[in-house]
C-alpha cells in the first residue's frame, strides 16, 4: 500500500488521540460521578435490550403463579373477617393443589410466628407441609442487630452443600441475621429457602443472588432448591465464579456474587391464578379449576398487589410481584440463559477496534453525508449485535463505552481531517493569489482587489491610494547581466517594497517589472510620502547578483487616489500609468502624482 506523508501524520495524530481518549476514559473511571453515569447508563441500555429480547424468549408454561391480589383480600376479609389469611386456609389450598398433582408449590411468604389464637391453625398447616415434600417454603436474612433480634441457629438439613469453592463475602451475599420459619414448620421441612432480592443503585431489579452466606454456611435461594430437585442434585460447586449445577446447568456470577437474570417478561408472563378463585373452587369442590389450573405446574404462590407492597421494579416492568421474580429465576436456571457480562478487557479490545475502524474509515472517505450515514450505520450495527449477542448467547457486551468512543472519534478525527484539509485549501489559495517569482500577490489578486477597494469606497468613501512602480533600464540591466541577474534584482525590488510597507498594503506584481502597492486609508499626501520613501529604499538597496558583483537599480513611481484621480479601477490605474510615465519622461528614479 502506499501512503503518502500526509496520510501517515494524520494516522500518528489519531492514533495519539486515540491514546489520549483512553487515558481520558481511565481517568474518568475513577471519578465516582462519572462513573456512576456510566453504570446507570449501561444499565438502562441493558434495559431496552432485555425489552427488545424479551419478545424471542419463551417462558416455561408449567410455572403459575397463585396470586394473592387485591380480590383475595376482599373475599378473605368479607369471608373470614381478618388478616392475614388462616393458616388452616393454606393447608387446605396445599392439600387440594396436590390432589390434582402440582409438581411444586413455593410459598414466596414468610410464615414466621405461630398464631397463639389458633394453634390448631399452625398444626394442620404443618401437617400439610410434612405431608407434601413438593412444598417449599422461605426465609429471609438481614442485617438487625442483635438486641432487636437474637441471630436464630438455622437447622442444619436447611444449608445448601456446597462441594467445592468459595463465594467471598460481600453485601448480597453475606448477612448477620435472618428472620426464620416457626419451629413447627422447621421440624417438619428441610425445604427452605431465601428470598432476599437485592437492587441496583437506581432501584431496579437486575440482579438475584443464588446463594447466601450465614454463620459461615451456605443457604440457597428459594428458587434454586426446587430446580436442584428437579435436575436430581443435592449439591452445587462453585467453579471460575459461576454455580455449577451440573454441565448443562450453570450460573455465571456477577462480580458481586449475584446472577443477572434474564428476564422473560412483563407482569403476567406467567399465568395468575387468583388465591381467592381458588379457594372458591376447593369449596365448592370444583376439580375441574383445580386441574385445569395446577395439574403438572409449579406453583409459585406470592402476592401480586401493591397495598400488600410486594412489587419490585425489574428491567421490564415497574411493579413486578416478587413471586414472578422468583419464578423467572427458576426458570433461568432451568433454561441455563442467565446473562453473562463479557470481560472488560474484551470490551475495552471492541472499544479500540471499533473506533480505529471508525477513525480509518473517516480519513478515507470524502463526503461529509456519506460518512455521517456511515457513523450512525456503524452505531446501529453495533447495537443490533449487542442484541443478537444478547438474544442467542445471553452475551452483555457493553454499549455505553464503545458508543462514547467511536462518538469521539468521529468528532475528533473529523475535526482533524478537517483542519488538514483546510490547511491544504490554505496551500492552495496561496499558490493561486501569488506570484511564484517574487512571492508578491499576482496580477489577478491585484484587479480583484482594486475592484474591491473602488467599491468600498463608492460606498462607504473609505479611501485608498494606489502606487505603480516600474523599474528603470531594467531592459537594459537583463542585456548586460543576464535574465537570472534580472530575476535577482525584480526578487530583491519586491523584498524591499514588501519590507517597507504595511501589513496591510497589498504589494503585487503587475506583470513583467512592475508591481503595485494599493494603500488602505491613504490619501494623496500620504500614499506620495511612502512612494518616496519606497524610491529611496530601492535606490539605497545593493543587490548582490550570482557572480558576486553589487548592483543597485533605481525605480519610478506614479501615485493615484480613489475619488481624486478616479471612481472606476480602471480609472485609477490609468492615472498611476500616467503618472509613471511622466515620471519615465522626466528623467526616471522620481515620484509622480499629478499629470
Ligand atoms: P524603462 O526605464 O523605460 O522602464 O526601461 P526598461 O528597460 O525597464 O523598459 P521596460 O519597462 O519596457 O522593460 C521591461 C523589461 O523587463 C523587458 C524584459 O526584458 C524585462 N522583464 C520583464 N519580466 C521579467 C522577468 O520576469 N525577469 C527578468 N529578468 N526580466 C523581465
Ligand atoms: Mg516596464
Ligand atoms: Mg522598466
Amino acid at each position: 500500500m502506499n501512503y503518502n506523508r500526509k496520510e501517515i501524520l494524520s494516522y500518528i495524530i489519531y492514533g495519539f488521540i486515540l491514546v489520549l481518549i483512553f487515558v481520558f476514559f481511565i481517568w474518568c473511571g475513577q471519578i465516582d460521578s462519572i462513573k456512576k453515569f456510566l453504570i446507570k447508563t449501561e444499565s438502562n441500555l441493558f434495559d431496552i435490550r432485555q425489552s427488545i429480547v424479551s419478545g424471542y424468549k419463551k417462558p416455561d408454561t408449567d410455572i403459575v403463579i397463585l396470586d394473592v391480589d387485591d380480590a383475595t383480600y376482599e373475599y378473605i376479609m368479607n369471608k373470614y373477617g381478618s388478616w392475614p389469611i388462616s393458616r388452616d386456609v393454606w393447608a387446605d389450598v396445599i392439600n387440594n393443589v396436590s390432589k390434582v398433582n402440582a409438581k411444586y408449590i413455593i410459598f414466596d411468604m414468610l410464615f414466621l410466628k405461630p398464631n397463639l389464637l389458633n394453634r390448631k391453625g399452625d398444626e394442620k398447616f404443618a401437617d400439610a407441609v410434612k405431608k407434601h415434600k413438593n412444598v417449599y417454603i422461605s426465609m429471609s436474612f438481614d442485617n438487625y442487630s442483635e438486641k432487636i433480634r437474637k441471630p436464630p441457629t438455622i437447622q442444619d438439613s436447611v444449608k445448601l452443600n456446597v462441594q467445592q469453592g468459595d463465594l467471598e463475602d460481600n453485601e448480597f451475599i453475606t448477612y448477620t441475621n435472618a428472620r426464620v420459619v416457626m419451629d413447627e414448620l422447621s421440624k417438619v421441612t428441610d425445604n427452605i429457602g431465601v428470598i432476599n432480592v437485592t437492587r441496583d443503585e437506581d432501584g431496579i431489579i437486575r440482579n438475584i443472588t443464588p446463594i447466601f452466606k450465614y454463620k459461615n454456611d451456605y443457604y440457597p435461594h428459594l428458587s434454586l432448591l426446587p430446580a436442584l430437585k428437579m435436575l436430581n442434585k443435592d449439591s452445587v460447586s462453585i467453579v471460575n465464579n459461576n454455580i455449577v449445577i451440573d454441565k448443562n446447568h450453570i450460573i455465571p456470577l456477577d462480580l458481586n456474587g449475584s446472577a443477572i437474570v434474564n428476564w422473560y417478561g412483563k407482569r403476567g408472563t406467567y399465568n395468575h391464578i387468583s388465591l381467592w378463585e381458588t379457594l372458591d373452587a376447593i369449596e365448592s369442590n370444583n376439580k375441574r379449576f383445580l386441574n385445569d389450573n395446577f395439574a403438572n405446574k409449579i406453583v409459585y404462590v406470592g402476592t401480586s398487589t401493591t397495598s400488600l407492597s410486594d412489587v419490585k421494579s425489574t428491567p421490564l416492568e415497574k411493579n413486578l410481584a416478587g413471586v414472578e421474580i422468583h419464578a423467572n429465576f427458576l426458570n433461568n436456571i432451568l433454561d441455563n440463559n442467565f446473562i453473562k457480562k463479557i470481560s472488560p478487557l474484551f470490551d475495552l479490545l471492541i472499544t479500540t477496534i471499533l473506533s480505529m475502524f471508525v477513525g480509518y474509515c473517516i480519513l478515507k472517505m470524502h463526503s461529509v453525508i456519506k460518512t455521517f450515514i456511515f457513523f450512525i450505520l456503524i452505531l446501529i450495527t453495533y447495537s443490533i449485535i449487542s442484541c443478537i449477542l444478547m438474544a442467542k448467547y445471553n452475551i452483555w457486551v457493553s454499549l455505553t463505552i464503545p458508543y462514547i468512543a467511536v462518538i469521539v472519534t468521529f468528532i475528533t478525527v473529523y475535526c482533524e481531517k478537517y483542519l488538514l484539509k483546510a490547511k491544504d485549501y490554505e496551500h492552495t489559495y496561496k499558490l493561486a493569489v501569488t506570484d511564484g517569482l517574487t512571492q508578491l500577490y499576482n496580477h489577478r489578486y491585484f484587479q480583484e482587489q482594486m475592484i474591491n477597494f473602488t467599491d468600498e469606497f463608492n460606498k462607504t468613501g473609505r479611501i485608498f491610494s494606489l502606487v505603480l512602480i516600474d523599474i528603470d533600464f531594467f531592459k537594459k540591466f537583463n542585456d548586460t547581466y543576464g535574465h537570472q541577474s534580472g530575476d535577482i534584482v525584480l526578487k530583491e525590488v519586491a523584498e524591499t517594497l514588501k519590507r517597507n510597507s504595511r501589513a496591510t498594503d497589498i504589494v503585487s506584481r503587475y506583470g513583467g517589472e512592475e508591481m503595485t502597492i494599493i494603500l488602505p486609508g491613504a490619501t494623496k499626501e500620504v500614499a506620495e510620502m511612502v512612494a518616496n520613501k519606497l524610491c529611496e529604499a530601492v535606490r539605497n538597496t545593493e543587490v548582490i547578483l550570482v557572480n558576486g558583483d553589487k548592483v543597485k537599480v533605481t525605480i519610478s513611481l506614479g501615485v493615484a487616489t480613489a475619488g481624486l484621480n478616479g471612481n472606476q479601477a480602471q480609472e485609477i490605474i490609468s492615472y498611476s500609468d500616467k503618472c509613471l510615465y511622466k515620471a519615465k519622461e522626466q528623467g526616471r528614479n522620481q515620484v509622480v502624482s499629478e499629470i
